[in-house]
């Protein structure tokens, strides 16, 4: 009888446990598997020659075209972190990036980067909720792909309080974020003038050529054995380069993966 008793308590019990326990890991010590964090989350898969592919600041008509379609040549999914106001100038586009399997991650509202200066004490909220939530009520439709709503945030600029903010909403405490990058951050050489590390737009701005850039991003590459890979498909040189440094990759072991790869429960214990 009491043995019973007990079981039939245990069983209720594990049940609201179960519950309990679930609200309480988002709420306190920040262990779910998703939320907002409070630092850009870097470092996703160095190690395990992987790449995760992630293309910055479109749609671009005339240029997400062509990195579409060499994603697809070579069977690859990339993650395309795309400004609401762009995308929504550009809905075909859009449709294509999610009818060829790719993820939409969102990149704001108008990229405007969230800790430049220009934040009173009076509209930070309002300029965080607009930017990230705001670009969500356009961006949600193609979001499909994904298992999570992922946020790269402009610039890479974060504040604890954003998450705290966003987290206490019912859409913002569904996203993963903010997400940086390992590889493509900055162009640097070493001493024999090798690059050995390359960021696309810098690359062009300073009128470096498609291989020379190419060959810092395989160098980065490389030396961290994979990782989130940042390109922009905002210039035609970024497409072009696209076309070489897939098949580059494939030929020094890396394969492909995206950031629903990432197993984001380990990541935050
Ligand atoms: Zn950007």
């Amino acid at each position: 009888m009491k043995t019973t008793l007990m079981a039939a308590l245990l069983l209720m019990s594990a049940n609201s446990f179960a519950d309990f326990s679930q609200t309480n890991l988002g709420q306190d010590n920040g262990t779910e598997d998703k939320a907002f964090n409070q630092r850009n989350q870097e470092r996703l898969h160095t190690g395990t020659s992987e790449i995760i592919l992630t293309f910055d600041d479109g749609p671009t008509p005339g240029v997400t075209e062509k990195v579409l379609d060499t994603l697809k040549e070579y069977g690859a999914k990339a993650t395309f972190f795309v400004i609401a106001e762009k995308a929504k100038a550009a809905p075909a586009l859009m449709q294509r990036i999610l009818d060829e399997g790719h993820i939409v991650g969102n990149h704001s509202l108008t990229h405007k980067a969230l800790n430049d200066g220009n934040i009173t004490f009076l509209n930070w909220k309002k300029l965080v909720r607009t930017e990230v939530l705001g670009a969500h009520e356009i961006l949600g439709p193609y979001m499909a792909n994904g298992q999570h709503f992922y946020y790269r945030a402009p610039e890479g600029a974060w504040d604890s309080k954003f998450a705290d903010l966003l987290n206490k909403d019912s859409i913002g405490q569904q996203y993963i974020g903010p997400i940086l990058w390992d590889i493509g951050g900055e162009l640097r050489m070493n001493a024999n003038g090798a690059f050995v590390e390359a960021a696309d737009w810098a690359c062009w701005s300073k009128k470096i050529t498609v291989d020379d850039c190419l060959s810092g991003y395989l160098y980065e590459a490389r030396a961290k054995k994979g990782g989130v890979v940042l390109m922009h498909d905002l210039r035609h040189q970024s497409a072009e380069m696209l076309a070489k440094f897939i098949p580059a990759l494939q030929k020094n072991g890396f394969s492909f993966k995206t950031l629903d790869d990432v197993d984001w429960a380990a990541r935050k214990k």
